[in-house]
């Protein structure tokens, strides 16, 4: 469910799981209109769903609709997945941190999260659930990088325990110095929008550089990221890995490993880039 909803590659890759295993069941792609979004949540129990993911501009509103919400959710503030109890109450997780963090262990194998200070660029949803993530593996040190420094304040106010950092984005070039993890979490680098620049020479050695943004999937802070010896991770992986709790949670099943389903998206994504 979301707003718009036709750009989504959800429902190409739950649709694809739910054929590989041959369950009788479906994943459509809801467009609401945002002051129906409450009537729609109500209603969708009523309609059979199991649950649903919420995107832009919901992930909030879901948040607050939930009847309950597990640890992630509560901490990064904001629901991405929603199961349905069989009285029909929501209850809602965030899944953006758990993908993330399986997409940088798939693209890093040898990364060490514990082992040094990790760089987020941005403040934003993804942000917020990419930096909860780190802190749940440990990470030391986390710098925030943000275009508004309020937001970035706000997020490291979200976690007092954690040794959060905050560097202005006019000295950004500090926050990659022996940093292991670097993350893009801003829309820059999205088609149409400039590249974000970052000075990945001074980085911690076998560093990995992970770019969320998928449209397109290489983008210049990869680029700039492979360049200077860093490993690079496309946003493809975490785009996969969010998707895999809720698939599991409604139909009971794993869904696949193997490449289909990247092989699938990227198909898609080479087919409409934007
Ligand atoms: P969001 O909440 O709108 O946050 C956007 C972030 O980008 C904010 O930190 C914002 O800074 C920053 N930003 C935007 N324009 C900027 C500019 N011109 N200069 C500097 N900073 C700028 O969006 P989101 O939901 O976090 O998503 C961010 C990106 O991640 C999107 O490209 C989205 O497609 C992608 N994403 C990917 C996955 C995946 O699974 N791969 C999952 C979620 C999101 P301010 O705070 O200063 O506005």
């Amino acid at each position: 469910m979301g707003w718009p909803i036709a750009h989504s590659l959800s429902p190409a890759l739950h649709n694809y799981w739910i054929a590989e295993l041959g369950l009788d069941a479906a994943y459509a792609p809801l467009a609401v209109a945002p002051e129906n979004f409450r009537a729609a949540l109500d209603a969708a129990p009523l309609l059979g769903f199991r649950g649903l993911n919420v995107t832009i501009p919901f992930k909030t509103a879901a948040h607050e609709a939930c009847a309950t919400r597990d640890a992630a959710a509560e901490a990064i503030g904001a629901v991405n997945t929603i199961i349905f109890d069989e009285a029909g109450a929501a209850h809602g997780s965030n899944t953006d941190g758990v993908g993330f963090m399986a997409a940088l262990r798939a693209g890093a194998p040898g990364i060490c999260v514990k082992g040094g200070p990790a760089a987020v660029f941005g403040a934003g949803g993804a942000a917020r659930a990419i930096v909860w993530a780190l802190i749940e593996a440990g990470a030391p040190e986390i710098r925030i990088v943000n275009r508004s420094a309020n937001k970035a304040e706000a997020l490291a106010a979200r976690h007092p325990a954690a040794n959060i950092r905050i560097t202005s984005i006019e000295n950004s070039s500090a926050a990659a110095e022996d940093a292991r993890i670097i993350v893009n979490a801003t829309s820059l680098g999205m088609a149409g929008a400039p590249d974000l620049n970052v000075d990945f020479s001074r980085a911690a050695p076998g560093a990995a550089a992970m770019d969320i943004v998928y449209r397109p999937l290489e983008t210049g802070f990869l680029r700039a990221a492979r360049a200077c010896g860093l490993i690079a991770i496309d946003g493809l992986g975490m785009l996969i890995e969010q998707a895999r709790p809720g698939f599991r949670a409604w139909f009971g099943a794993e869904p696949p490993a193997g490449e289909g389903a990247w092989a699938l998206l990227l198909r898609l994504l080479k087919k409409a880039p934007r």
